[in-house]
């Protein structure tokens, strides 16, 4: 399973878990109500519950939508736990008696902030909530003044402002704790894909190494056999580089490896593969290509080679290169020999030349 799905499954279930709060508080609202503990007429009881579910279920069937739609998933936290925190709160102005036990119900909500919110966005929910409670206090005060006793509301109060702070401060360690898993997914995964860029590449010239571009053939290879494009391979071997060496050393031999990877790097589409088979040894895929427009390009990057002059000491080069067209149902390997033998050939016949086909090997330089 993906991440994003992973993440979309988290989120419903948290949001399911939510909702399950949320009928345990209405359940137990009424309850209270039955006992005589809630001052309000049954319409307005029922009014207040209706219209906190419509806004409850609206905002779940949002989320249930949306990851069904396989979209990313916005955090629907926050609007579910103010919508929540306005209800408990309206309940409480409602409530006498038994209201610091009511309050508790805040205490459940703030948790599901610490998975999705940014520790500021904790900290100003839980500043939403003591509002929220401040204002329905200021009014139950105002409408039944009977029922307020100064001393009481300031422990309960007090405890309930503790409480939240404590609250906070873990909910702030919570968020700063997902943050940080957050940032360290992250470096693991830029981490991952540098070191599967380094697996798949040439260390001295940054062209694909052997292991890719046998991997990317198989691909082509089924390709091909599947919808008949043909592919075209070159093998191309620098005319007697071990002299390049000798005469200037491994470091300039290096300049002009890597000079000469550049300019295959350019002369080839972007559709096309280029790979360092080992050594001074390179292969060309190219897709979608016909042996014949091939060898015209492959012949254009050896005149071009020809007639370049590598590295500060200006050091003429040429090369070898041996083409073939991949034959359907044939193996990879199979391809890459005849490419190889093909240059071969191209040695044997005095090098600087491009030859190809298997059987009356034709020399196009
Ligand atoms: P030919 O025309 O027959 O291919 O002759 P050649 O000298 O190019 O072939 P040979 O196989 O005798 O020598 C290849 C040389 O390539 C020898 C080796 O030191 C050099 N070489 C291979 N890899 C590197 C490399 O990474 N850097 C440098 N500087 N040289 C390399
Ligand atoms: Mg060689
Ligand atoms: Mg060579």
């Amino acid at each position: 399973m993906d991440v994003s799905s992973e993440y979309q499954r988290d989120t419903i279930r948290r949001t399911l878990l939510a909702s399950f709060g949320a009928l345990l508080y209405s359940a137990t609202f009424i309850f209270c109500y039955w006992l005589g503990y809630v001052l309000i007429d049954l319409t307005n009881l029922v009014i207040l519950l209706s219209t906190f579910w419509a806004g409850h279920l609206a905002t779940l069937g949002y989320v249930i939508f949306r990851s069904k739609k396989a979209l990313n998933l916005p955090s629907m936290t926050l609007p579910h736990m103010v919508w929540a925190i306005i209800f408990v709160s309206i309940s409480l102005y409602h409530t006498v008696e038994i209201r610091p036990a009511l309050m508790m119900a805040y205490l459940t909500i703030l948790p599901f902030g610490a998975f999705r919110l940014h520790w500021r966005g904790f900290f100003g929910i839980t500043l939403f909530t003591f509002s929220c409670y401040a204002i329905a206090l200021f009014l139950l005060q105002q409408s039944r003044p009977g029922h307020w006793s100064p001393e009481v509301e300031m422990i309960i109060g007090l405890t309930f402002l503790l409480a939240m702070l404590g609250y906070c401060t873990l909910g702030r360690e919570f968020s700063m704790l997902r943050e940080r898993l957050i940032s360290s997914n992250q470096q693991l995964s830029l981490a991952l894909s540098k070191i599967e860029e380094l697996a798949i590449t040439d260390e001295l010239t940054g062209l694909y190494n052997r292991r890719h571009l046998i991997n990317v053939l198989d691909k082509q290879r089924a390709i091909a056999n599947r919808e008949g494009t043909p592919f075209v391979l070159a093998f191309i071997d620098l005319d007697n580089f071990k002299l390049i060496n000798d005469e200037n050393g491994h470091g300039i031999g290096d300049k002009v490896l890597k000079q000469f990877s550049e300019l295959l790097q350019e002369s080839v589409r972007e559709v096309d593969l280029v790979a360092r088979y080992g050594g001074e040894e390179f292969v060309l895929l190219l897709n979608g290509l016909k042996i014949e427009t091939a060898a015209i390009v492959v012949e254009r990057i050896r005149d071009s080679v020809e007639k370049m002059k590598f590295s500060d000491e200006r050091l003429a080069m040429t090369i070898s290169v041996g083409i073939t067209e991949y034959i359907s149902l044939e193996s990879a390997e199979d391809t890459l020999e005849r490419a190889d033998k093909l240059l071969y050939v191209a040695k044997q016949e005095g090098r600087n030349r491009v030859v190809r086909q298997a059987l009356d090997a034709e020399t196009v330089g």
